[in-house]
């Protein structure tokens, strides 16, 4: 009978807490905390991840120097040139 008490509880606490926690707490805390401050610091990252100033075109862009399509140019005297016009 005791048994039988406690598991009813737990099947209903435990369905109850899902459906709260999946829409509010633990995801909208978790994004918001990473979204306030580092979202600018992630994106610039994601344009430039190495050392090396490069710039990525999903769709391609025009090389300044032969005017080739390319999706990823590399900054040369101020300009975006393609692999082939950048001196390495
Ligand atoms: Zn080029």
């Amino acid at each position: 009978m005791a048994e039988d008490a406690s598991l009813d509880d737990f099947l209903d606490s435990s369905e109850s807490e899902d459906e709260g926690g999946d829409g509010m707490s633990a995801g909208d805390g978790t994004a918001e905390t990473e979204s306030e401050a580092p979202d600018a610091d992630a994106s610039t990252d994601a344009v430039e991840p190495a050392v090396t100033t490069y710039a990525w075109s999903p769709e391609g862009a025009a090389c300044a120097e032969c005017g080739e399509v390319v999706e990823r140019r590399w900054t040369q005297d101020g300009v975006l040139v393609c692999g082939a016009c950048k001196s390495w």
